[in-house]
């Protein structure tokens, strides 16, 4: 079975509409995906009204956390995303986001770019503000020579653009996503940049809050990495996970259901759920 359980459309960041992402996930061969946009499950609502869909949905979300002075990424799979508390919760994300974005707007200002906010809430229209509108309007006005410089300049960790201020601790994230009948993973555990022990202290925290998955395959990575993050599920006792992270078409993002299998060992995190809605196309029923 081809499992993509990561992926973004133009309800957050990403560059497809989510009719577009499901046809192209299934031109690639993915049999069941999960769209987990940033802080909304719009593109999850969208995409389960289309018809003829040949590969199965899940569920998904990808909510900002903090753990210590970290922002981290938690995606919440096979939720209920009807549930009233967990719409609530997101509204909140929403506001979150726009209040993030405002500040993040001031603190450009004060290194002299102005009118970043308002450039930025323009090109997101209604999906989720985020760092990456930021970025298109430092490359447009000329402030920088690519969108990687942007984040390195100015919107990475640990940047002016880096404001943390208002994102829920990672625990009450988890609490939300299993309050709706979902499982919390913890997405890309090596984009933190942690060290080995610090890294360990968070997967003991998230454990602990009732986290139940890794992120074993976040898109195109080595080998090494996978084995590493195959064998930290196994520690501590939590299953495993994975999605391309597919944000755009072209070598910056991952493509949709390229990322193989899960190493052999792995728990995989839909073995909990009973059966998943999986099609009877070609590939279906491996796992
Ligand atoms: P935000 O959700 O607003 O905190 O922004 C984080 C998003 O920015 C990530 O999900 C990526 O899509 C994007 N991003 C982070 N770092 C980079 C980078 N170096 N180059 C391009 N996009 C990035
Ligand atoms: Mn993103
Ligand atoms: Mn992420
Ligand atoms: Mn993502």
């Amino acid at each position: 079975m081809n499992v993509d359980f990561h992926c973004h459309t133009t309800a957050s960041d990403g560059s497809l509409s989510p009719a577009e992402l499901v046809a192209r996930a299934q031109q690639m061969g993915v049999d069941c995906l999960a769209i987990t946009d940033h802080d909304t499950m719009d593109g999850y609502l969208e995409a389960r009204q289309l018809q003829d869909l040949t590969l199965s949905l899940v569920a998904g979300v990808e909510l900002s956390c903090i753990w210590g002075k970290s922002l981290v990424h938690v995606v919440g799979l096979n939720v209920d995303a009807d549930c009233p508390s967990l719409k609530a919760l997101l509204s909140k994300q929403q506001n979150a986001r726009v209040q993030r974005a405002q500040l993040i707007g001031e603190r450009l200002a004060k290194l002299g770019f102005e009118g970043a906010y308002d450039y930025a809430a323009k090109l997101a229209g209604d999906s989720q503000i985020g760092r990456p509108h930021f970025a298109r309007f430092l490359l447009d006005k000329g402030y920088v020579s690519s969108i990687n410089q942007a984040f390195k300049r100015y919107l990475g960790a640990g940047k002016v653009g880096d404001v943390k201020l208002t994102w829920p601790h990672v625990s009450e994230v988890v609490q939300w996503i299993k309050g709706s009948g979902g499982t919390a993973v913890l997405a890309h555990p090596l984009h933190y940049k942690m060290t080995a022990t610090k890294l360990r202290a968070l997967l003991t925290d998230f454990a602990a809050a009732g986290g139940a998955a890794l992120e074993v395959i976040n898109g195109k990575q080595t080998g090494d990495k996978t084995r590493y993050l195959s064998e930290l599920c196994e520690q501590f006792g939590l299953a495993a996970s994975l999605g391309s992270d597919f944000h755009t078409i072209g070598p910056a993002w991952s493509e949709l259901g390229q990322m193989g299998k899960l190493p052999a060992g792995c728990q995989p995190v839909w073995s909990s759920w009973g059966n998943i809605p999986v099609i009877q196309a070609s590939g279906a029923g491996e796992s």
